[in-house]
């Protein structure tokens, strides 16, 4: 028989570490426990970048970035639907109604880099690899729509990856030699992708180092790039055969010239039709070290049995979430789909949220920006 002292020293005990737990579950940021790996059936997945939304933005402004990524997946899906249309087509049109949008930092809506300028990378691949299957721009200014100039890459280039004034050359050359091209091929002024919420970010970013150096001493110091929400991507598949593409303005504050992972096949954007499709988004310089989309894809090829879910959960929620310097976690997130229309959607526990959706084949659409999970397709 247990004594009535045992009976309420254990009572103790259990209600102290009950306290505890809780109170250190109510510490946790949100989100930080989670390994949020959706999953499902779909034709085609999208995402809209991770981390933070702009200050001014909380859980109740989510419905127009909603809003935007419920007309890609529409886009993308129409064109999934035509007799003709290809995968690499859908996720080109979901990629550029984002591209279109101030919202997200990719063409329209781009952050600025250290010098007040728009630097744009996007890249696109076919995961049928036959002849030329990959294309990709880096550091374009002027290109209303960078991942059409990637296709054009692709497509009219014997080059796979063209920057700054020789992709631009190249694009405005191509929609001369074929005017069927040009209605996809815009350019605009450099004003074009002005926005004010991303102006005043960078400017937040210059008064941030000049009072870490308040003698304003510039050279030679190193612009910290402050991350930034609304990178997108997509992949789709029609009948097994898949395509990827991710198109970006980088990150706030980045150097001139820098190139992040979105431009780089293997690490922003990859597909293989024997494996999966996989594009990306994060803070680039450690996706392109660690050749995260290419890592996930080989995963999922070569070790047998391993699902798309298993492959970017331990990309994004091990490997990155200790790949900074002494084992600091990098943000980031992908988003995966398999040929037989089986996707994952994950972002670790740095990057605070991502923008995602998909479409299943019937076209039931579902978008999540502030959640934790994908709700239901409807
Ligand atoms: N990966 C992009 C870059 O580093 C940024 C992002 O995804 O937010 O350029």
């Amino acid at each position: 028989m247990v004594s009535l002292k045992c009976w309420v020293l254990l009572m103790l005990v259990g209600g102290v570490s009950l306290l505890a737990m809780w109170t250190a579950a109510a510490d946790q940021p949100r989100n930080a426990e989670a390994r949020r790996v959706d999953t499902g059936d779909a034709v085609l997945v999208i995402h809209g970048g991770e981390y933070d939304l702009p200050e001014s933005v909380g859980p109740e402004d989510a419905g127009p970035y909603k809003q935007v990524l419920r007309k890609a997946l529409e886009e993308g899906y129409a064109e999934l639907r035509k007799e003709k249309g290809t995968s690499l087509d859908a996720v080109e049109a979901a990629i550029r109604v984002m591209e279109d949008s101030p919202l997200f930092n990719a063409g329209r809506g781009s952050v600025f880099n250290h010098d007040g300028h728009n630097e744009m990378d996007a890249s696109i691949m076919d995961g049928e690899h036959k002849d030329k299957f990959a294309g990709a721009v880096a550091g374009v200014t002027i290109i209303k729509n960078p991942i059409s100039a990637a296709r054009a890459v692709m497509e009219h280039s014997p080059h796979l990856l063209l920057t700054g004034r020789g992709a631009e050359n190249f694009v405005m050359r191509l929609k001369i030699d074929q005017p069927d091209l040009a209605r996809k091929l815009e350019v605009r002024d450099p004003r074009y992708f002005w926005t004010q919420s991303r102006w005043d970010e960078l400017k937040k970013a210059w008064a941030e180092e000049d009072q870490q150096s308040p003698q304003g001493k510039k050279e030679g110091r190193a612009p910290t790039p402050r991350r930034h929400l609304g990178t997108v991507g997509a992949v789709a598949v029609k009948n097994g055969k898949l395509a990827a593409g991710t198109s970006t303005g980088g990150m706030t504050n980045k150097w001139a010239g820098r190139v992040g992972d979105s431009p780089i096949i293997g690490a922003g954007t990859y597909a293989d039709n024997r494996a999966c499709a996989v594009s990306c988004t994060g803070w680039g310089e450690y996706f392109i070290e660690y050749a995260v989309a290419h890592e996930i894809v080989a995963r999922v090829k070569y070790r047998k049995g391993c699902t798309v879910e298993q492959a970017a959960d331990e990309l994004i929620n091990d490997e990155l979430m200790k790949a900074g310097k002494d084992g600091a976690p990098i943000e980031g997130g992908a988003i995966v789909l398999n040929p037989k229309g089986h996707f994952a959607v994950t972002f670790n526990a740095e990057a605070k949220q991502m923008n995602r959706g998909y479409i299943t084949r019937d076209g039931k659409a579902s978008v999540a920006v502030f959640e934790d999970r994908l709700p239901d397709p409807k």
